[in-house]
């Protein structure tokens, strides 16, 4: 650039960034944008000729079926190969859904009736469902301000009965597992992280879901990747592999899944069917080699906001325990009332680039089904015990959980969002944040 032009364009900035700021939507300014700014679905917008090649090998080669057919069935194998390698794990499992990928992880690590599993107060549905559906008891731990299980809230949750924590990487952002772990070496307990809202995720360089002993993934339309419908278990651990591929699979243990740990080592028992089609392992497949692209793409478009916004002052923002490993589904901030935050979503939405609290999770111990232990029989084994029967929840058993969740919003993302969708979240941001915090 020219020395007089630099100069000029120095000046003009400078002096955008001295002017007093535009006036907020919601006190009569004009709106940032004109119609609402909308975070899409992220691995759907990336359909194209892979996914339509790969649906059409299934279509035209008559085999739907993942262990034999017409023709033999290569999808879901391959995708499983495939996902193992991305997650630097040695075995994947393709299943159903994450609720069944969760369920079966249960089966792996033997969890069942008398057993207590601990998880966050935060999270979804299907950690609490797993837990009660394999007879075990859950316990609900707070969280910390990345909105995962808070480590210093584990230790007074353990008893003898105790069997495994459920750590979960909620909104693509990883939980505190470093100490997540310890504390379960200590307490020789089994972890179980739970990768579904957080698929390409990474802490301390390592893929999330292949640190703890076993690793769960959903590939529902919400989540990174996606066929509609899908999951999957990791885990380098070849008895547990086998527990869990038995389970899907009523009991058995196919001869490709055999190929994958040398040989079968457990007999029969009871399991259930979870297995994945060739459709949906296509899809998988096509979307597993797109993994980094749209991780790359979301990531990206955060740290932008981070960097069109890090000037603002007195602004606390979410929690990340491993900021280069997280995805960037949102920037959240801390507005210290559920008031401010409230009134900061107002202001966002009359701007068009509407804002969201934390999402995709419920606080579990507040719901009803839960306080009442709904199970689906009077005896089930979950809250017969002492121990199941003394169980509280409620939201007095997690103050501090409702807390957080209140007092933080923020802008969702999403990897297409183009240049100009980010300065409009960082010019909605700029104008609405200072007069929030
Ligand atoms: C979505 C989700 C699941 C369940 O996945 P489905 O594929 O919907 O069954 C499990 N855990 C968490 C944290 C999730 O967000």
């Amino acid at each position: 650039m020219q020395r007089r032009k630099f100069v000029a364009a120095a000046a003009l900035s400078s002096a955008a960034a001295a002017a007093p700021p535009a006036k907020p939507a919601i006190d009569g300014g004009t709106p940032v944008r004109a119609t609402p700014l909308r975070a899409g679905y992220w691995g759907s917008q990336y359909y194209d000729e892979k996914e339509r090649a790969e649906l059409m090998d299934v279509l035209e080669g008559q085999s739907p079926f993942r262990w034999y057919g017409t023709k033999p069935p290569t999808k879901v194998l391959q995708f499983e190969k495939e996902f193992a390698a991305r997650m630097q794990t040695k075995y994947a499992l393709a299943v159903t859904s994450g609720t069944a990928a969760l369920q079966c992880a249960m089966a792996a690590l033997e969890i069942g009736p008398g057993d207590e599993v601990i998880l966050p107060a935060w999270t979804w549905h299907s950690c609490f469902n797993a837990v009660v559906l394999a007879g075990a008891l859950p316990v609900c731990v707070e969280i910390d301000e990345s909105f995962n299980i808070d480590p210093n809230e584990i230790e007074k949750h353990i008893t003898a009965q105790t069997k495994a924590i459920l750590a979960v990487h909620l909104q693509g952002n990883p939980c505190n597992l470093e100490r997540v772990i310890a504390i379960a070496k200590k307490h020789r307990l089994r972890v179980l992280e739970d990768c579904a809202q957080s698929v390409g995720a990474s802490y301390k360089g390592r893929p999330v879901g292949s640190m703890g002993d076993i690793g769960i993934y959903s590939l529902q339309l919400n989540k990174t990747i996606t066929a509609g419908e899908g999951g999957a278990v990791v885990t380098s651990d070849a008895a547990l592999f086998e527990r869990a591929s038995r389970f899907h699979d009523l009991g058995g243990f196919r001869a490709p899944h055999q190929q994958f740990t040398g040989e079968a080592k457990l007999d029969w028992f009871f399991g259930t069917n979870f297995r994945l089609n060739e459709f949906s392992g296509g899809v998988l497949l096509a979307q597993t080699r797109k993994l980094d692209q749209i991780v790359g793409a979301v990531r990206g478009n955060a740290r932008s906001v981070y960097a069109g916004i890090r000037d603002l002052k007195n602004v606390k923002y979410r929690l990340l325990h491993d900021p280069d490993g997280e995805l960037g589904t949102g920037v959240f901030i801390d507005f210290g009332t559920k008031e401010r935050c409230d009134r900061f979503l107002a202001a966002m939405k009359a701007e068009n680039v509407p804002a969201a609290k934390p999402g995709g999770s419920v606080i579990l111990p507040t719901l009803p089904h839960v306080i009442e232990k709904k199970t689906i029989h009077p005896n089930w084994p979950s809250f017969t015990s002492a121990r199941g029967k003394a169980i509280r929840y409620g939201a007095e058993t997690c103050p501090r959980t409702i807390d957080i969740l209140g007092r933080f919003g923020g802008v969702l993302m999403d990897p297409k969002y183009t240049r100009k969708d980010i300065d409009d979240v960082i010019a909605a941001l700029r104008k609405v944040v200072p007069a929030m915090v």
